[in-house]
């Protein structure tokens, strides 16, 4: 879909951006008065960034009186019902992709998965308005206590763990996850997965559905959350958080790929700003600057790591340790087919399972199903 078919929608592609906002430049063209584009400017759109613009847009601003100008950018395309893949041979034109010997992105740079192949771990992210909510399976757990209580967590997180709670909790509801409802058809792996549980070692083990971001009478029951929902059935956040911090006046902005940040002074940034498709990035063989007062970097793991890094590249002084001590989450998807046998081994020692507990004290195991 070319950037602006989805403008009708509510989103906009960064030439439309450019078009409506003078105040944009082409770096190196005479610019006129000083003054800045944007109020807050987020990058990315994946969950950290629709909540801030969630919560930003809207809000007056104390020196104007006016409402904010909250954008959004956001390097991958809109999605709307029926464009996402739906068949195995579709997939290849919806991935970009780096390798270690070249991390410059190929395949198709709009496209909605974004592989990473590295030596030792590869990893997918999305691409695209709603980032990881757009192909993730939408299971909106609860972490345990304890995980808030390791240090490595910011003391206000640490210190005021049951607010943080809480307000997850709310925001899980604000996204719209459920578990199944009784009424609902549930699938066979559902009833495997419970006799999995009861027929775990120790005293056998307990066997909860979890809150998903589903809507369940629409949802097919096709598995295709991963590759992105053609059913509408799916809560990604561009029907969620999103959708709400455009209709209070945030521009949401895509094809817009974030190259850097240079600091300005009074604290305000210049963001220089590429497009991410390569035809329309190749007309313009210069990049766009916006200024902003503040900025909000929400572009994933990989993508507000690489900002920064390219940020400092040309100067812009960060930690020390960016870039480092990232791990993947570990989780496996063991196969379950006809009876659970006693043979199967779940790696405890490397506790991987993201949906498989023990609980030492209790001497249970608990299995977290998902039921589609
Ligand atoms: C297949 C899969 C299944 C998952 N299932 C679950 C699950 O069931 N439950 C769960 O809790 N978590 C799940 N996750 C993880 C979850 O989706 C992520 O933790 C979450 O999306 C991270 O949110 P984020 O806001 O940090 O970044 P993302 O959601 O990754 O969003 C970042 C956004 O920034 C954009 N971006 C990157 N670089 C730039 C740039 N330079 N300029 C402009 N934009 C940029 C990206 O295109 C992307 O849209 C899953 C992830 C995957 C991949």
């Amino acid at each position: 879909m070319p950037p602006d078919a989805a403008e009708h929608l509510f989103s906009m592609g960064l030439e439309s951006l450019m078009a409506r906002h003078e105040g944009i430049r082409v770096e190196g063209a005479k610019s006129s008065a000083e003054r800045f584009d944007c109020d807050v400017l987020i990058v990315g759109s994946g969950y950290g960034a629709a909540v801030t613009a969630d919560a930003l847009a809207g809000v007056l601003d104390g020196r104007t009186g006016q409402a904010s100008r909250v954008w959004v950018l956001e390097r991958g395309q809109h999605y709307v019902q029926g464009s996402f893949p739906a068949r195995l041979a579709e997939l290849p034109g919806h991935v970009r992709f780096t390798t270690p010997d070249n991390t410059t992105a190929q395949g198709v740079r709009t496209g909605l998965f974004d592989v990473r192949v590295g030596p030792d771990v590869c990893a997918v992210v999305a691409n695209g308005l709603g980032g990881g909510s757009l192909i993730n399976a939408g299971v909106m757990a609860m972490p345990e206590p304890q995980v808030f209580e390791q240090a490595a967590w910011p003391d206000a997180l640490r210190q005021d763990a049951a607010l943080l709670r809480e307000l997850a909790q709310g925001l899980s509801t604000r996204l719209g996850a459920q578990t199944c409802p009784p009424d609902q058809p549930r699938l066979a792996k559902h009833a495997a997965l419970e006799e999995l549980a009861g027929a775990l070692p120790g005293h056998g083990g307990t066997f909860k559905s979890l809150p998903i971001t589903v809507d369940w009478s629409s949802c097919q029951r096709c598995g295709d959350c991963a590759t992105g929902c053609n059913h509408n059935a799916k809560r990604s956040l561009d029907k969620t958080l999103l959708a709400s911090a455009r209709r209070r006046g945030a521009s949401l902005v895509t094809g817009a790929s974030v190259q850097r940040l240079e600091a300005l002074s009074g604290g305000r940034w210049r963001v220089w700003i590429e497009h991410t498709n390569p035809l329309l990035a190749a007309q313009t063989d210069q990049a766009f600057t916006v200024r902003a007062r503040r900025v909000v970097l929400a572009a994933g793991t990989f993508g507000s790591t690489e900002i920064l890094m390219r940020s400092r590249a040309h100067g812009l002084p960060t930690s020390g340790r960016l870039g480092e001590h990232f791990s993947s989450n570990g989780m496996c998807s063991p196969p379950c087919t006809g009876r659970p046998r006693r043979s199967m081994r779940w790696p405890m020692s490397t506790r991987p399972l993201a949906n498989a507990r023990w609980a030492p004290p209790s001497r249970r195991w608990s299995i977290c199903a998902r039921p589609t």
